[in-house]
């Protein structure tokens, strides 16, 4: 397959550690034609991006990563190719942001309770639009409380661990819907990592548009029966980095992407 886009990244508009115009030079650098910002629930990454594109020759499809929940479980859905003025894009997007100011909120609660105090505007210090764990997680390695990020999610933020909060959680087929009623296409992030199988059950029986087959530093033998599935299903084949920049510095830009003819599939309006 030829690269022509990585679908999935995230700018500091969520938790990655590169500015959205820094991600335009990295897809011009690895030879790119195409590209797709996949923040986590906020499209911010898009304002004034599309001029800035052009200015590359890169082609923008509109992108998003949403949080999601399905019978308590998380699970991560890609929007594509939606319009940025959608109204119930538009709305899932500050519900999500309400969402995480309460939550991170009560994550700060856990963490205090139990002798790791971190402050709201030490959680906010790095400046990012879209709070979320890893920024609360490299406040921890600041204060000392953990050696690494790593170290943070393992013993306390990773879903299950005692300072986890999900918040007020949206379900997957309400944001399947919101997607598909602004324009957009609904995909299933990363089912490399889905380790539910009940939940991956459920999911397949839900009106998505595609499903991420291609994905991260990961090898060809483990993509392999997501592609199959993407056959079987009649579902349109994605495929990117999930990129974080520094945070992350085991994952490069451009390690996962599509070619023109699945870029341009999911560029179609349906
Ligand atoms: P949030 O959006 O606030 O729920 O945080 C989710 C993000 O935290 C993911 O996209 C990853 O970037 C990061 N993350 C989740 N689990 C881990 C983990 N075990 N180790 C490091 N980072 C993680
Ligand atoms: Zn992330
Ligand atoms: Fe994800
Ligand atoms: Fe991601």
């Amino acid at each position: 397959m030829n690269p022509f886009a990585d679908l999935h990244c995230h700018s500091t508009c969520s938790d990655g550690t590169c500015s959205p115009e820094e991600i335009l030079d990295l897809a011009v650098q690895k030879g790119l034609k195409g590209i797709s910002i996949t923040d986590h629930d906020s499209t911010s990454a898009y304002e004034g991006l599309f001029e800035k594109a052009a200015a590359r020759n890169l082609e923008v499809i509109t992108g998003v990563e949403f949080s999601c929940s399905h019978k308590n479980v998380s699970v991560h859905i890609l929007g594509y190719n939606f319009d940025l003025d959608a109204a119930p894009l538009i709305e899932l997007v500050s519900r999500h942001k309400k969402r995480r100011e309460e939550r991170n909120l009560a994550i700060l609660e856990k963490l205090a309770f139990k002798s790791m105090p971190i402050s709201p505007e030490e959680m906010t210090a790095q400046g990012s639009k879209t709070i979320g764990r890893p920024h609360i997680a490299l406040a921890m390695v600041k204060k000392g409380y953990v050696a690494n990020l790593q170290e943070a999610f393992k013993k306390y933020l990773a879903e299950g661990k005692p300072c986890y909060a999900p918040g007020k959680t949206v379900s997957v087929e309400e944001t399947i819907a919101i997607l598909q009623a602004s324009g957009g296409k609904a995909v299933i992030a990363h089912p490399h990592l889905l380790n539910s199988p009940k939940t991956l059950q459920d999911l397949l029986k839900m009106p998505f548009n595609g499903i991420e087959c291609y994905y991260a530093n990961f090898p060809a033998e483990r993509n392999k029966r997501w592609i199959d599935l993407a056959a079987r299903k009649g579902w349109l084949e994605t495929g990117g980095s999930d990129f974080h920049g520094s945070i992350k510095p085991t994952l490069y830009y451009g390690a996962s992407f599509v070619d023109e003819a699945r870029f341009r599939l999911l560029q179609q309006k349906s």
